[in-house]
């Protein structure tokens, strides 16, 4: 008897006589205000007045307004966790100026995106492959901000700077490890500029590790290198494992040849 609810024991109206005109009209809208009887949890009687149907139109117009308050700021929120660099914060594929020599790479990301559902369900990438200037990284951040738009968790991770920053003490363990789980767990990872970093064993390791979970989880990365996947150069600054990991089904290599976009776009 003791562990039922208290409301059960009080005296219940049928719904008949719980809803009742309560005299008062809205000012507004001129409609009745009706009451609702019920009991709360200690037993008590309670009456509970409907809101007027103006009342009720601006309750809902308050929902809607923190529903869209919580919306901008978790994509405000996604997108300082991304630190895409203020020069690609807005970059899109429409605002990508087409040259001569990068309309293949143009296609492959237009592509890409058409079936991003697809592609990122199933962990699918693209290297894109050219010389400094040539628009990679433009294209490369018109991913991420099309991931962030869609509610996912996108990053940026410029490779040589990324991995200077874990090396040379200018991080503690914790920045160490922020960084690296950036890498490890970004929905769609940018690696910009593979290649450029100060090659090590340390940094060979690094890459793996981040390659290879994003391989195993399915998680797709986006690469941009001024090498070329099918020179050496590559593969001995990223070490084989991770070589090998860039070579598999899980990305599509693409080469931009457009000699310096930056300057062209000027
Ligand atoms: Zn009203």
């Amino acid at each position: 008897m003791n562990d039922k609810p208290m409301q059960a024991l009080a005296p219940s109206f049928s719904l008949r006589d719980r809803v009742f005109d309560t005299g008062e009209v809205c000012p507004k809208c001129g409609a009745h205000i009706m009451g609702l009887k019920f009991f709360d949890l200690d037993g008590q009687p309670r009456i509970l007045k409907k809101p007027c149907p103006c009342r009720d139109a601006e309750i809902k117009a308050e929902d809607a307004a923190k529903k869209a308050r919580d919306r901008e700021r978790a994509r405000q929120h996604r997108r300082e966790w991304a630190e895409i660099p203020n020069m690609f914060s807005d970059a899109t594929l429409k605002g990508y100026r087409r040259v001569p020599g990068t309309e293949e790479a143009f296609e492959a990301v237009k592509e890409y995106l058409l079936s991003r559902e697809e592609n990122w369900r199933e962990g699918k990438g693209l290297i894109l492959m050219g010389a400094v200037g040539c628009g990679k990284t433009h294209l490369g951040c018109a991913v991420l901000n099309c991931a962030l738009e869609d509610g996912y968790h996108a990053a940026y991770w410029n490779v040589p700077q990324q991995l200077e920053m874990m090396m040379y003490g200018h991080a503690d363990n914790t920045d160490q490890m922020r960084i690296l789980d950036k890498a490890l767990l970004a929905d769609v990872l940018l690696l910009d500029n593979l290649g450029a970093e100060k090659a090590s064993d340390w940094t060979r390791k690094e890459l793996v590790i981040i390659l290879d979970e994003r391989y195993r989880e399915n998680r797709p990365t986006i690469v941009t290198s001024n090498l070329m996947l099918t020179d050496g150069e590559l593969r001995n600054t990223c070490g084989a494992r991770a070589y090998s990991r860039l070579c598999s089904d899980h990305f599509k290599a693409v080469a931009l040849t457009a000699a310096d976009y930056r300057r062209k776009q000027a």
